[in-house]
């Protein structure tokens, strides 16, 4: 993280297909083009004046490929851009994990719910640590949403 100087890093994260490259280089050039390599992924610079405050922006228009460390931007980045397409649907499933550490919680069980329920997803709260039944309910249910979203068509 850059915290502490006028310095911002965003990363574009979402689908392929979102629209993240289309975005960054619209932010960076102020030009729409059309195509663009689906594989790249690069980070830009621009001097920005927000708030009265001069600011250097990066922004990292992200591609995850197998084999590819997410690391890469979830260290890197102050903030997150969540890009998705309003043409595509897909069910979506919020998960809390890491229940085993409750000691350190920060994110209470009904906020998590409460934005689940705000993006009309659904919600559990898991542990990768502990019992398996409580890990594979999660993914059955995921397994049961995309079944049923399947069958809608
Ligand atoms: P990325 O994989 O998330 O980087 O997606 P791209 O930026 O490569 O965009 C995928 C496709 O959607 C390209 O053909 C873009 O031209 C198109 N696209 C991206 N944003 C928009 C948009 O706002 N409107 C329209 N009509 N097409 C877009
Ligand atoms: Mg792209």
């Amino acid at each position: 993280g850059s915290q502490g100087t006028n310095e911002v890093n965003l990363a574009l994260i979402g689908e392929l297909g979102s629209g993240k490259s289309a975005l960054t280089v619209k932010y960076i050039t102020r030009r729409f083009i059309n195509e663009y390599d689906p594989e790249l992924e690069d980070t830009y610079s621009k001097p920005e004046h927000v708030d009265n405050q001069d600011i250097l922006v990066r922004i990292m228009d992200t591609c995850d490929k197998e084999g590819k460390d997410p690391e890469r931007y979830l260290k890197w980045a102050d903030g997150y851009l969540v890009i998705y397409s309003i043409t595509q649907d897909a069910p979506l499933i919020l998960i809390g994990n890491k229940v085993d550490l409750e000691r350190y919680r920060t994110v209470s069980k009904p906020e998590g719910s409460s934005l689940a329920h705000f993006y009309n997803a659904a919600f559990f709260e898991t542990s990768a640590a502990e019992e398996f039944s409580s890990v594979e309910r999660v993914f059955h249910e995921a397994i049961r949403e995309v079944i049923r979203e399947q069958e809608r068509y």
